[in-house]
């Protein structure tokens, strides 16, 4: 048993369809097989721009206009000739979404986000499963609602692992029997039948999750790469290829910000010993990085960077020094806030962190603690971390770079500077 996931990049157009369908047809000759696909190309971050301007009731009729666009101009590519049901199936998620914008109400924002954002996938996988079966394949198309079950954390439901692994089990082993399951990334349901969403960029997990619970023997992420390389190639040059690379070495990289696999996405294929295959849907028959239980020695250094930075040091009133009470409330409302720590330091009377740029909750964290701390901060700085380095590797990415904070461990060197 199988799980292959496809993102957005490898469903991006019609061509990108038929490579899908050709990838499938090839690899799935023996055995069963779940899809995961994501929103098509970038619909996510147009559904997210189409849901702002929606919320302050500002015209987003054009935004909706071209997202419809794209995509039946994808399905017209698809389905020159036969009148398939696809373009019915798709026109009513299309007005289901236009009723949902809508219906926004002010407040409850993250769960309405979650309801509007959602399409994507619902959009996504509508499409594939009908065109693999217009492919000939026994594809069928799986609402993945039903089955991964979160609690109402809207943005970033958290996985009732019990509740998914007896729903998923009760009924996907016997329709994988006979069928290609194809069902949506990124999203889940809650008890009361309302929309999730698992974190951008989080079908990856969904694979894992559908993975886990179905004990599979194998999952497939097809990824635009070649596999999982030691930096973004977009970003840096000169990358390599991992061929053979341990769960732990990964979940590290992605915690630091490693693009390419959602962080969550080790943790429930590591429990159960599931291998991880990252292949290129470009050239599917190149070996990709296997992703295991391997011992191996020292690694090529990896090289990571987060944009959008935010650099607040905290510094006490009083000429006393950061105590360890000090922190604890700052801990406290930096958890209260969902503020997550790429990277913290502190000093005799301050104490520094640095976390992925939010305007709104930043002022929200100062309006709490401006009476206890002085607070300030910098915006528009990047995060370079540099895993299994050595000092060729951190004196090349160094060089020109104002460099506002540092830090080094026996493996990974951190630095903020200016981008
Ligand atoms: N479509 C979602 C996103 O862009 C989920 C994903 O791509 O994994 O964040
Ligand atoms: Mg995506």
């Amino acid at each position: 048993m199988q799980v292959f996931k496809f993102g957005g990049a490898s469903v991006k157009d019609a061509a990108a369809f038929r490579n899908v369908s050709f990838i499938v047809q090839k690899h799935s000759v023996s055995g069963q097989l779940l899809i995961v696909v994501s929103a098509i190309g970038k619909t996510t971050n147009a559904l997210e721009s189409i849901f702002s301007k929606a919320q302050e009731k500002l015209n987003y009729s054009s935004e909706f206009s071209a997202l419809k666009t794209y995509h039946f101009s994808v399905v017209q590519e698809l389905f020159p000739e036969v009148k398939s049901p696809v373009f019915e199936a798709l026109e009513q998620l299309f007005a289901k979404l236009e009723e949902n914008l809508q219906a926004l109400v002010p407040g409850k924002t993250d769960q309405q986000y979650d309801q509007i954002i959602s399409f994507g996938e619902l959009l996504a996988s509508t499409l594939l499963a009908h065109y693999l079966k217009a492919e000939n394949l026994p594809a069928i198309w799986l609402d993945c609602r039903k089955y991964i079950r979160t609690d109402e954390n809207w943005r970033e439901g958290k996985v009732d692992w019990s509740i998914t692994e007896d729903l998923i089990q009760r009924d996907l082993p016997a329709i994988l029997q006979n069928n290609i399951v194809v069902t949506q990334g990124f999203i889940g349901g809650t008890s009361g039948g309302k929309t999730t969403t698992l974190g951008r960029e989080g079908s990856d997990y969904s694979a894992a999750i559908f993975a886990y619970c179905l004990r599979a023997d194998k999952m497939i992420i097809w990824k635009d790469v070649a596999g999982l390389l030691n930096a973004d190639p977009k970003i840096f040059p000169n990358t390599v290829r991992y061929p053979e690379i341990s769960y732990q070495e990964t979940i590290e990289m992605a915690y630091y910000g490693a693009s390419v696999i959602h962080p969550k996405t080790i943790k429930p294929l590591a429990d159960r010993q599931i291998p991880l295959l990252v292949k290129s849907f470009v050239d599917p028959e190149s070996e990709g990085t296997k992703i295991g239980n391997f011992e191996h020695g020292k690694l090529a250094p990896a090289f990571i960077l987060k944009q959008n930075q935010c650099l607040i040091s905290f510094g006490v009133k009083d000429f006393s020094f950061i105590s360890e009470q000090n922190l604890s409330t700052i801990f406290q409302v930096l958890s209260e806030l969902r503020i997550k720590i790429n990277l913290m330091q502190n000093s005799a009377i301050s104490f520094s962190i640095c976390t992925d740029y939010n305007g709104a909750r930043l002022k929200k964290l100062i309006e709490t603690l401006r009476d206890q701390f002085n607070i300030q901060y910098n915006i528009s700085l990047q995060l370079y971390t540099i895993k299994n380095y050595d000092s060729e590797s951190i004196k090349n990415l160094t060089a020109s770079k104002e460099i506002l904070l540092e830090q080094r461990t026996r493996n990974t060197f951190q630095f903020v500077c200016r981008g």
